[in-house]
């Protein structure tokens, strides 16, 4: 039976049969809008106000390029940046690491979450997105799209810079664009 799961892929199945399902999880700052993220990409509403201690893992099925999947994604919590991440690590086959582009300290935050990430052996082949939020805020930027930029570069992330309450197709694209990653690994 162990015998059948990787033979098929390797052999028998069509590849997208073997990369149907995708966990992704989003890791940030408190009030960064992980939440806000996801309910967007779900539901294509802006929902403004969300507990902000809710951790769940959300399942859709969706179509990415014209190939389905199974896209599970978590919403996490932490009070004080990186912790207890042996409850998703393992899990992950992606991370969205989230900021808000109006907020130094986010971004800090992110750094850390890049840094804890990257001492784990099995997250290298794990693709990861850096992602600033709160473009619609651009007006109190404090954290420049080059800065973004390089902080991702360092650690081998995708870069993007991206709101919540904007466009649903460019949220739903990135949460696509991780899972192509992950098809690519
Ligand atoms: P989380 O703690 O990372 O899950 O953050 P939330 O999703 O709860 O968002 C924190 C706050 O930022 C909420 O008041 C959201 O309405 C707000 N928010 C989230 N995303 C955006 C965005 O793209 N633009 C603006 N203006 N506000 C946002
Ligand atoms: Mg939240």
């Amino acid at each position: 039976v162990m015998f059948g799961k990787v033979k098929a892929c390797n052999l028998t199945v069509a590849p997208e049969r073997c990369a149907n399902e995708c966990n992704l999880v989003l890791l940030g700052a408190t009030g960064s809008g992980k939440s806000a993220l996801i309910v967007k990409f779900l539901t294509k509403r802006f929902i403004s106000e969300y507990d902000p201690r809710l951790e769940d893992i959300y399942s859709s099925e969706e179509m990415v390029d014209q190939q389905p999947v199974v896209l599970r994604v978590m919403d996490t919590y932490d009070q004080d940046g990186p912790v207890n991440t042996e409850r998703y690590v393992s899990w992950a086959s992606a991370f969205i690491v989230v900021y808000s582009i109006e907020n130094q300290d986010s971004f800090k935050v992110c750094h850390k979450y890049l840094d804890t990430l990257s001492l784990h052996k099995k997250t290298c082949e794990v693709p990861i997105v850096l992602l600033g939020n709160k473009l619609d805020l651009e007006r109190y930027r404090q954290v420049s799209k080059s800065t973004g930029e390089e902080l991702a570069l360092r650690f081998g992330c995708l870069f993007y810079e991206i709101s919540a309450c904007l466009d649903f197709h460019d949220v739903q694209q990135i949460f696509h664009e991780a899972v192509r990653r992950v098809r690519l690994r």
